[in-house]
């Protein structure tokens, strides 16, 4: 299961809290500093690390906690609030256009993240809230990206839109932001090239989707798995084209929770999704209390 590792070093270190009946100051620096190793070798990016801690112990030494009856618990109670926090508090819905204007949402993402099987998760979620969703087939540089587009729109039984692999992604987004409109579709996904490395050709591609196309979303998909990697390619993509917000996935496979937890302090963008298998079905929206308290165990 996913944070196994960080999970059992957090819980150790709440064992040793637990089990004084009082805390001195030294007692919760001492467990922080413990904290503190823990998110780091769970590849939670440095500077995020070093916030979380001031702030948990600004909060864990003051009068009301240490003087508490079970100052312990406390100080549990604010590491799990202040984790809330990082990941953001809320959940974040995609933002629909109202009524029936049409929602253009772009996927962007690094070859191998996700992003083709996310599409098509994503395209069976907001069929379930009722909506007619189109996806238009926009990677025309890796093999067979096209194909599995398709195959896995029919099992979500949403329409797929392509032209194959012989016109630009520009044109194809554009062709098919005409065929959502003649015939009402609620959503258009359009799933775009990844490249192996953040790439200039990669983003002027996606640029130029952007000015052609009144794209009202633009997603990322990064792998958990890669961790403080997955947080610098969010940082470069928000950067270099504009994000709205992430989805995580392969969360199922991710023993740290390193991009979880850094990923919305480092860019200020939600976590919308978490993806936890290769199944379609495999997509849960993001709660960051219960990512918290997961995490905590
Ligand atoms: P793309 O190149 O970004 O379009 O990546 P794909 O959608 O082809 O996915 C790459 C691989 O990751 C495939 O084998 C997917 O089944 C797998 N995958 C995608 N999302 C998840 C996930 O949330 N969990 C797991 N375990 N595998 C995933």
């Amino acid at each position: 299961m996913a944070f196994d590792s960080l999970s059992e070093k957090l819980q150790n270190v709440f064992k040793n809290l637990r089990s004084k009946g009082r805390l001195t100051e030294d007692d919760v620096k001492a467990a922080l500093k413990e904290v503190k190793m823990a998110l780091l070798e769970a590849d939670v990016n440095f500077k995020v690390v070093k916030q979380f801690v001031k702030d948990v112990q600004e909060r864990a030494i003051g009068q009301d906690v240490m003087n508490g009856l079970n100052p312990g618990q406390m100080v549990i109670k604010i590491v799990n609030e202040e984790m809330v926090r990082l990941m953001g508090s809320e959940t974040t819905e995609i933002a629909l256009r109202p009524g029936k204007e049409l929602t253009i949402i772009m996927m962007a993402g690094l070859q191998g993240a996700g992003k083709t099987t996310t599409t098509a998760k994503i395209a069976g979620k907001l069929k379930a809230k009722g909506k007619k969703v189109l996806l238009a087939a926009c990677d025309v540089y890796r093999p067979a990206a096209i194909e599995q587009l398709q195959i896995n729109g029919e099992k979500q039984g949403v329409e797929v839109f392509s032209m194959g692999d012989k016109n630009t992604p520009v044109n194809i987004a554009k062709a098919a932001v005409e065929h959502a409109t003649k015939n009402d579709f609620n959503v258009l996904i359009i799933d775009t090239a990844g490249r192996l490395h953040v790439d200039e050709d990669m983003m002027a591609e996606l640029i130029q989707i952007k000015e052609n196309v009144a794209v009202s979303q633009t997603i990322l998909v990064v792998d958990a798995m890669t961790g403080q990697d997955a947080v610098n390619v969010a940082k470069t993509f928000d950067e270099k084209i504009g994000i709205d917000g992430v989805v995580l996935t392969k969360l199922d496979g991710d023993t740290r929770g390193g991009a979880a937890l850094s990923i919305r302090a480092v860019t200020g963008k939600p976590i919308l999704y978490a993806g936890m298998g290769e199944k379609l079905s495999d997509l849960e929206q993001f709660y960051p209390d219960r990512m918290a308290s997961r995490i905590l165990g």
